[in-house]
């Protein structure tokens, strides 16, 4: 049920920001297109690459690949919000780490008291932990900043 994705070296950042919407996203930028392509096979998941040449490589093995277009992160995320029926909003509950893919899982202000800043602990009430990499999330400024970013990409006026 859970459709695995593996994404080229130059599509870092779109990497993130879907791990952020919840898709379970592989990507290394060390990987050989080959070792891309063999990882993929494996999991039978999804490719999306800009690159027209791995794109038709992972067609020809029967994989199931995305060439992904738009020059700019907001048209790129524009492109798949819509390719692939994407809710463009934020929910941690279902959003996976954007550094290492792992899972996040909801905590309380007491687990993370050490971890976080002071002043974000005053002023947020909830908090997520990766299971993985240990990394905390809130919805800071930060979040806003995504926020507005993903209405910029349904809003076909926006770059
Ligand atoms: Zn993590």
């Amino acid at each position: 049920m859970d459709e695995v994705f593996v994404v080229d070296a130059m599509l870092g950042r779109t990497a993130r920001w879907l791990r952020i919407l919840g898709l379970n996203v592989l990507y290394d930028p060390s990987w050989s297109d080959d070792r891309l392509l063999e990882v993929a096979l494996r999991l039978n998941a999804t490719v999306l690459t800009r690159d027209r040449e791995l794109a038709s490589r992972a067609a020809s093995m029967g994989l199931s690949v995305l060439e992904v277009s738009g020059k700019s992160e907001t048209e790129r995320m524009r492109f798949l919000i819509k390719k692939l029926g994407l809710r463009p909003v934020i929910d941690p509950s279902r959003s996976r780490c954007p550094v290492c893919n792992g899972s996040l899982r909801e905590v309380s202000k007491e687990d993370v008291s050490h971890l976080v800043p002071e002043g974000v602990l005053r002023r947020q009430e909830r908090f997520w932990i990766c299971v993985e990499c240990g990394k905390v999330y809130w919805l800071g400024s930060h979040f806003r900043n995504m926020k507005k970013f993903l209405e910029r990409c349904v809003n076909e006026a926006g770059t």
